[in-house]
Formats: structure tokens, sequence, C-alpha cells
């Protein structure tokens, strides 16, 4: 077999096998795990996130938050305690923390995130790389979301964030679900000649396409105990569609509440949200 149709599986280091060869980067996918990742040196540049990433292709994404997520979240976050302190690695907008400290303003709230966020009273922003920062104490509760499809170092990623959550604290990570009707749906238009989709949803930023199983299994093998994955979309106000016409838009918005709908009724959503413990030191 050509060496670059196996590459290791960055989730359990099986053998993972060429399934998608593109220009934006190729998409592997590991037989023992079920994992899809992208081969990096097949992509033509990993950028960065100016304001581009915020202001054109996800700006539906940015401008209608996940109240319903985020109640989720709130949930687990004050069982921990009416003070407890919270990091949200990655933090983009500080919507999240935001919306916590309306909902409970006696929790201690720190964002961090390489790009600036906008001042809040009652949050304190960190710019910089959660995992860098050396950040010299531990929180009841570390969140992530939508940060770990973008990370190449998954393993170092979670260990981080344990590392930054105190004993018995909570790790919560949110991510897509490469397994999820969605994505089913995007890889068959593909294989119809309708590339669009499937090139949106393995966008070339995301370089780790997680499914349920392979998210367990990534948080277990670094010592978290998991409490619970979430099913979940997003709203539709927040969906981002791209289509050569508005015709096409309305159809492919069409789809996209079907899937979303489908995938609640199967448990096959288009997101999932993991909640774990951290039983270790
Ligand atoms: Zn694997």
């Amino acid at each position: 077999m050509d060496k670059d149709e196996e590459k290791s599986c960055t989730v359990c280091g099986a053998p993972g096998r060429l399934t998608v060869a593109r220009p934006e980067g190729s998409l592997y996918r590991c037989p023992a795990c079920d994992h899809c990742f992208s081969g990096l040196e097949t992509m033509p540049e990993h950028e960065s996130y100016g304001d581009e990433y915020y202001d054109e292709k996800h700006r539906a994404w940015f401008e209608n938050p996940n109240t319903e997520l985020f109640d989720y979240i709130q949930g687990w976050v004050t069982r921990v305690g009416p003070r407890a302190s919270v990091l949200d690695v990655g933090a983009g907008r500080g919507d999240f923390l935001r919306h916590l400290r309306a909902k409970e303003p006696g929790l201690a709230l720190t964002g961090v995130d390489v790009s600036p966020i906008p001042p809040a009273e009652g949050i304190t922003w960190i710019r910089g790389d959660a995992l860098d920062l050396k950040l010299a104490r531990r929180f009841d509760a570390v969140l992530s979301l939508a940060v770990i499809e973008h990370v190449v170092d998954i393993h170092g990623f979670v260990r981080g964030l344990k590392a930054l959550c105190a004993p018995g604290g909570l790790v919560v990570v949110m991510t897509v679900n490469d397994r999820s009707i969605l994505y089913g749906a995007a890889r068959a238009m593909r294989w119809l000649g309708l590339s669009g989709p499937f090139n949106r949803l393995y966008e070339k930023h995301h370089v780790n396409h997680f499914n349920v199983s392979s998210l367990r299994r990534l948080l277990d093998s670094e010592g978290l105990s998991i409490i619970e994955t979430h099913y979940h979309n997003i709203p539709m106000a927040a969906v981002d569609i791209e289509a050569p016409s508005a015709p096409i838009a309305a159809i492919y918005r069409v789809g996209v509440r079907g899937a979303f709908a489908l995938g609640t009724i199967l448990r096959k959503t288009y997101l999932q949200t993991i909640v774990c413990r951290n039983a270790g030191p």
C-alpha cells in the first residue's frame, strides 16, 4: 500500500485509511475507532484565524449563540457550586461566559482566546493559548466549545484541559459529530457530484472530525471519567449556508432542517457535548 494511503489515527494510533483525496486536505478514517482526520501534509497551508473567520464564513453562527447549549452546560456548572471557578478555553467572542455571568453572577469566570475578546464586567479575559500560559491555578470547571476539531495534537490538548481542572472538577468539550445525519447527507451528496456541503463541513480549519465514540475514546484514554454525551444541533438561524444561488440555498436550508430533526430522533445530531469528571489528581 502507498504510504500516503495510511496515516496513524490521531485518537488511537491504529493505521487510518485514506477515504477522500482532495486539494483542501485529504481525509482518513480509522478502522479501529472510526475517527476521521485530515492529513496535514496534504493541506496547502494551515491558515490563521483573521476577522474573516468570524465575520464572513461564520457570520450566522457568531450572531446566533446557542443559548440552549449554554443553559445545558450552566446546569452542570451550577451543580459544582454557586461560587465555582470556570475557565473557557478558546472563548471566541466570549458569548458563553457572558451568558453564564448574566444567569449566575456568583461564578468566577475566566476566558482565554488567542484573539482579543470584547471586555465584559465580572469576567477575566486572557489573551493567549490556554495550554501555553502556565496559569498558576486550577478551575472547578474547564470548558472548550468548538475548539478541539481545530487542534492537531488532541491528546496534548485534553491533557492540558485536565491539568487546568481541579481534582473532582468538570471538563466539558463540544465538537462536531462526523457520524451525524447531516455529515452523512453531505458525504452522500458529494458521492452524487455535489461537493459544496461536504467541503463546508469538512472545512480546512477542521483537522479532527470526531464522532461520539472517538471523542469518548480520546477523553477516556487521558483519564477523564465520562458522565454524559449530550446530542444537539445549533439554532437554524445560526446555520451558515453557502450556495451558488438563492433557490439552492433555500433547498439546502430545508435539507439541514430535516437532517437536524432526524438527527435528534436518532441521536445522530450535528454536534455533541461531552461532560467528564477529572477523577485523577
Ligand atoms: Zn483510531
